[in-house]
C-alpha cells in the first residue's frame, strides 16, 4: 500500500486515511464515486508557490477551471488567491464566494458579449485579450457602457512546453493568443483609445510543464516586448507569466518552484513590474483523489489480464481517455493475503472502449474492493459530465478530522429538470 504523503495519505490502525480520516468511512458515509480532497494539501500547495515567488512583487491567481467547486475557491481566496477565468459561467462563481472581481483575470479565445458585459459591469480586473476582434469587441463593448475597460494582450511566443499536444498552447500552431509583432500593433491601438487602458502583458504556454526552460524563454520573449512597449511610451503594471507546473502524477519530476522562483528574480532584475503567474494543476492534482467501488471482476477473453470493472467512469475522470493520463491506483481496503496480485485495467460501466481509468495495474484486488484514483484533484470533477446519463459524484472536503460533503451526488431528477417533454 503506497502512502504518500503528496496526497495526505496514511494508515492509521490498519486504515488508509487521507488527512485523519479512514477513506472507507467516507465511501460508506457519501457513497461511491465520490472525489476527496485534503484541504492540509490544497494550502501546502498554495503556500510553497507563495513561498518561492516571495522575493518578488508577485500574485498567484487561482485557474478556476482546474477544479472550480465553490468550497475550493473559498479556500484559496482566504489564502490570499486571486483568480483566473476563461467563462462567465466561473467568473460568477468567484463572485458567489465573495471573491473581489478586481483580483480576477479572464482569458480565453472566445469571450462573448455576454460574458465581456458582466466582467465590465462587476469591475474585472483585466482581460486577457488574444485576438484583434477580442479587441475591438471590448473596446465597443465599453464604450456602450461608459466604462473603461482593463486590458492585456495575451502573446504567444512560440515555444514548445515539451508537454502532450492537446494540452501546449504556445506554439505558432495554435489557437491562443497573437504574435509579438501583432501585440505591438494592438497595443498602439489600446494606447489611443479612450476606453481601453493597458495593465499588462501575458502568456501561457501549455500545462504539465516539467522543467522551467520553456516558461523562461517565454518569459525572455515577453520581456523584449515590455522593453518594445516602453521605447513607445507605454509601461505595464504587470507581467502575466501563465500557469501549467507540472506536478508529479507517476514518476515525473514535478517542478522545482524554489529554483523557478530564483530564476524568474534574476531575470526580472529591478524592474517594478506586478508577476503574475496562474496556477491550476499545480495547487489541486495531488489534493484530490477519487474513491470507487469493485462492482464486478471479469477475466480479459485472451486470459491475459483481469478487468476491474468500477463504479466510476470516464464520464467521472476523463484524462485516462482524453490524454492517456496516468493515475496511481490504490486499493483501500486490500483482501486477505491469500489473493495475489494480478495485472488489472481498471474501467468503468460506459459503453466505450476508451471507458478506462487505468491499465495494466498489479493489484490485488475482490469484489469488495475499494478503490482511490489518486492525483484527480485537477481536471477531474470539472472535466466530468453526464454521458451515459450518470449523475455526477459527490466531491467531500477533509480537513484534519473534519470531513464536509462540498458537493451531492446529482440525481437522476437534476438531470432531466432540463428537458422538455414533446
Ligand atoms: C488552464 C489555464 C491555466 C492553468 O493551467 P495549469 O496547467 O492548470 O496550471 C492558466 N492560464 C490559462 C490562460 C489557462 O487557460
Amino acid at each position: 500500500m503506497t502512502c504518500d504523503p503528496r496526497h495526505a495519505l496514511s494508515e492509521k490502525d490498519g486504515a488508509l486515511c487521507i488527512e485523519q480520516v479512514p477513506l472507507n468511512q467516507i465511501a460508506s458515509q457519501f457513497g461511491t464515486p465520490c472525489y476527496v480532497y485534503s484541504a492540509a494539501t490544497l494550502r501546502t500547495q498554495y503556500q510553497q508557490l507563495a513561498q518561492a515567488l516571495s522575493p518578488m512583487n508577485a500574485r498567484i491567481h487561482y485557474s478556476v477551471k482546474a477544479n472550480s467547486n465553490l468550497s475550493i475557491l473559498a479556500l484559496f481566496k482566504d489564502l490570499g488567491a486571486g483568480f483566473d477565468i476563461v467563462s462567465g459561467g466561473e467568473l460568477s462563481r468567484v463572485l458567489t464566494v465573495g471573491g473581489d472581481p478586481a483580483d480576477v483575470i479572464f482569458s480565453g479565445v472566445g469571450k462573448s458579449v455576454e460574458e465581456i458585459d458582466l466582467a465590465l459591469k462587476v469591475g474585472i480586473g483585466c482581460f486577457n485579450v488574444e485576438s484583434h476582434g477580442e479587441l475591438s469587441r471590448i473596446e465597443a463593448r465599453a464604450q456602450l457602457a461608459q466604462v473603461r475597460a482593463p486590458v492585456s494582450i495575451r502573446v504567444n511566443p512560440n515555444v514548445d512546453a515539451k508537454t502532450h499536444p492537446y494540452i501546449s498552447t504556445g506554439l505558432k500552431s495554435n489557437k491562443f493568443g497573437v504574435d509579438a509583432a501583432s501585440a505591438l500593433t494592438l497595443y498602439g491601438h489600446a494606447a489611443s483609445s479612450r476606453t481601453l487602458y493597458i495593465t499588462g502583458v501575458d502568456c501561457h504556454i501549455g500545462s504539465q510543464i516539467a522543467d522551467d526552460g520553456p516558461l523562461l524563454e517565454a518569459l525572455d520573449s515577453i520581456l523584449e516586448l515590455v522593453d518594445s512597449l516602453e521605447e513607445r511610451g507605454i509601461s505595464l503594471e504587470h507581467i502575466n507569466l501563465g500557469g501549467g507546473f507540472g506536478v508529479r502524477y507517476q514518476d515525473e519530476v514535478a517542478m522545482d518552484l524554489d529554483a523557478y522562483g530564483a530564476r524568474l528574480q534574476q531575470r526580472l532584475g529591478s524592474r517594478s513590474n506586478l508577476l503574475c503567474v496562474e496556477p491550476g494543476r499545480s495547487l489541486t492534482a495531488n489534493a484530490g483523489l477519487l474513491l470507487t467501488q469493485v462492482e464486478y471482476l471479469k477475466t480479459a477473453q485472451d486470459g491475459s489480464k483481469g478487468f476491474a470493472v468500477v463504479d466510476a467512469a470516464m464520464n467521472d475522470l476523463l484524462r485516462p481517455s482524453l490524454y492517456q493520463a496516468w493515475h496511481d491506483v490504490v486499493v483501500v481496503n486490500p483482501p486477505d493475503k491469500t489473493t495475489l496480485a494480478q495485472t488489472w485495467d481498471i474501467v468503468g460501466p460506459i459503453c466505450e472502449s476508451s471507458d478506462f481509468l487505468a491499465k495494466d495495474r498489479q493489484l490485488s484486488l475482490d469484489e469488495e474492493s475499494l478503490i482511490a484514483i489518486l492525483s484527480s484533484g485537477a481536471y477531474g470533477m470539472s472535466l466530468a459530465s453526464n454521458y451515459n446519463t450518470r449523475g455526477r459524484a459527490a466531491e467531500v472536503l477533509v480537513d484534519g478530522t473534519e470531513v464536509k460533503c462540498i458537493r451531492r451526488r446529482e440525481t437522476i431528477q437534476d438531470q432531466l429538470r432540463f428537458e422538455l417533454p414533446l
